[in-house]
């Protein structure tokens, strides 16, 4: 048997570990359950497990696989949320996205300059300014530079992109980006390396109630289709869109209704916007970003409301023309359909009044909220990728109450997360790492900034089987040994985890994983145990997924996207029907 604590010290995920995870899962007692791998639910694991409670993590799909992959990525404190005059946030989220980048993910997180164009004269700059110097203020000692103003000249020697026209000068400031898939994949391994047990591919299918309390949760192996039950003192709700369904799961009247708003995003290559730094633009409902990630931009997003399936949300041609129209009002050279690499596209988990109807999402709030409807089930939701840490904190105090033992107070403020130690030694390590492993130089300096201070342990099989040193198929800014380890240490189990989570070749390559998909299936099927059939049905399945997604994103409207985009198969089918409330 091996278990999380079996598979290393450093919390690897891999079929091996997940079945030793499943046999404790079903046998032990935990003090918490947490329901759901997004980052709340790793966020909420890293956090008991650093309290000393015995937790266990399920998620039904992969690590990640709901809104935590498809947010902006951006670390910041929100700059629209000072407008709603919401300071308590913004001071709170600069806090996080400070912690991030100097403390507890350095190797995930970097500083990002934003450029904000103004367009009108006299009022506007005093305005904008203002706000970026209470951001500036709420951040306090903060490790990014200081807002700065700027003439049109020095705006377009940044960026000159930018049509002249279109602006009278500007604002830069900074913020910071991440990978999200990749940080809640990282936060949850951390969990695991710190003793959580952590299981994906698990869906949670009901709650064991006794005597009006919670008590535990009936589980299904989505993979094998095998089924248990879970006894734990506290199950802790962390399902983001899918929160009513836990509730509905305890019998008792949601005590907050999470409205999800579609957001849609674009990448777009780094060359067709010339600058140095990413754009901050002003909609008539929000803002839209341009944030430079990798060699790519990113480029969103919408904020509208989605009622229809929350599996698999589809955009629609209308979400990107309303990127491209907002986007191109600044820039000199209009981008146009051909320069768009990737889409892909997320539901916010907002919360509304139980009994709100509101049609515009973007005035809902963007703060959490906890709930502990009945003895034994907490529930979280709402928040910012941001604050996943404090929505943590406050979950499980909550929880605390619940428990037969005096819980000590958070720690994670002092938990860096897995890669974090050794990542600044191993920046200026690269090209001794380059030489010892004979790769390229670029190769090792876009791993140390996925991996951090664990590359070594990513590169160490390429010395037994060089061919893990290749670059993937149609995607040359990833290696083979990238894919190895996403099976043996990152918990991937199916492709499409590997090629739109563990990387992002599903919306940073042109074919969106089509030319990759066959070579990596190869490598991972043994380690996976595929016969050559279901290796086939992975391509074919990764295949359909690519072609439905191209085919509703040239649809009018949410509802007939959504109705092709569900034609593409399933790699996971889940035990419930999740739509049915
Ligand atoms: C377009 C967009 C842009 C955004 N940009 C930003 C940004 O730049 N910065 C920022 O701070 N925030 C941003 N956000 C918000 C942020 O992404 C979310 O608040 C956050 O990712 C929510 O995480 P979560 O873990 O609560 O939900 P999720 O990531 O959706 O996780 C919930 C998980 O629960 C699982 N689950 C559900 N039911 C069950 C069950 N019965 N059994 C087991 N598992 C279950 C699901 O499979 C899912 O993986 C953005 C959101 C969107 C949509």
């Amino acid at each position: 048997m091996n278990t999380n604590r079996e598979a290393g010290a450093r919390g690897a995920l891999n079929p091996a570990q997940r079945n030793g995870a499943w046999d404790a899962l079903v046998t032990d007692q935990w003090d918490i359950l947490v329901v759901g791998g997004g980052v709340t639910g790793a966020g909420v694991a890293l956090d008991a497990v650093t309290r000393g409670l015995k937790v266990a993590l399920v998620e039904s799909r992969d690590l990640a696989s709901g809104t935590s992959s498809r947010s902006s990525k951006l670390f910041h404190g929100g700059l629209r949320y000072l407008e709603m005059l919401d300071f308590g946030l913004v001071r709170e989220a600069l806090h996080e996205r400070d912690l991030m980048l100097e403390k507890l993910a350095p190797h995930l997180v970097t500083p990002v300059p934003f450029l904000y164009p103004l367009k009108h004269r006299v009022w506007e700059r005093p305005y904008v300014g203002a706000g970026l110097l209470l951001y500036d203020v709420l951040a306090g000692r903060s490790p990014l530079p200081r807002h700065r103003h700027l003439t049109r000249q020095q705006a377009l020697r940044r960026a000159p992109a930018l049509r002249s026209s279109a602006f009278t000068g500007a604002l830069q400031y900074y913020d910071a980006a991440t990978d999200d898939a990749r940080h809640t994949m990282m936060l949850a391994r951390t969990a695991a390396a710190y003793g959580a047990c952590v299981l994906t591919s698990t869906e949670v299918t009901g709650l064991v109630i006794e005597d009006a309390h919670v008590v535990g949760a009936h589980v299904c192996d989505v993979e094998s289709g095998r089924i248990g039950s879970v006894r734990a003192r506290v199950v802790v709700g962390c399902t983001g869109v899918w929160s009513d369904f836990l509730h509905e799961m305890a019998g008792v009247p949601s005590p907050y209704h999470v409205r999800a708003s579609k957001g849609v995003h674009l990448l777009v290559p780094r060359d067709r916007i010339e600058s140095s730094t990413g754009l901050i633009l002003r909609t008539e409902k929000s803002v839209l970003f341009v944030i430079p990630w990798g060699e790519h931009w990113v480029v969103g997003t919408t904020d509208t409301p989605w009622d229809l399936s929350l599996e698999h949300p589809a955009a629609t041609r209308a979400d990107i023309d309303y990127i491209l129209d907002h986007v191109n009002e600044v820039l000199l050279q209009p981008l146009t359909d051909d320069d768009i690499v990737g889409v892909y596209v997320g539901l916010r988990p907002l919360l509304a009044p139980a009994n709100s109807d509101a049609q515009l999402t973007t005035t809902l709030s963007r703060e959490h909220q906890v709930a502990h409807p009945v003895p034994g089930l907490v529930t979280v939701a709402g928040g910012k990728y941001t604050t996943y840490r404090v929505m943590a904190v406050d979950t499980i105090d909550a929880a605390a109450t619940d428990l037969p033992l005096v819980v000590p107070v958070s720690v994670t403020e002092d938990v860096p997360l897995l890669g974090a130690t050794g990542y600044r030694a191993t920046r200026n390590r690269e090209a001794a790492l380059a030489a010892r492993f004979d790769v390229p130089l670029e190769a090792v300096s876009r791993m140390v900034g996925r991996y951090g201070g664990l590359v070594e342990e990513v590169l160490q099989p390429t010395l037994a089987d060089t061919t893990l040193a290749e670059a993937v198929p149609g995607a040359p800014q990833y290696l083979m040994a990238e894919m190895r380890y996403g099976v043996t240490h990152e918990g991937a189990l199916h492709l499409d985890d590997l090629l739109a989570r563990r990387t992002r070749i599903s919306v940073d390559t042109p074919h969106r994983g089509v030319e990759s998909a066959p070579a990596v299936a190869a490598l991972v099927a043994p380690l996976l145990g595929w016969s050559a059939e279901q290796e086939q049905e992975e391509v074919t399945a990764y295949l359909q997924r690519v072609e439905r997604e191209r085919a509703s994103q040239a649809l009018p409207t949410d509802d007939v996207a959504q109705s092709v985009r569900s034609q593409a198969p399933d790699s996971r089918p889940l035990a419930t029907d999740r739509e049915a409330l």
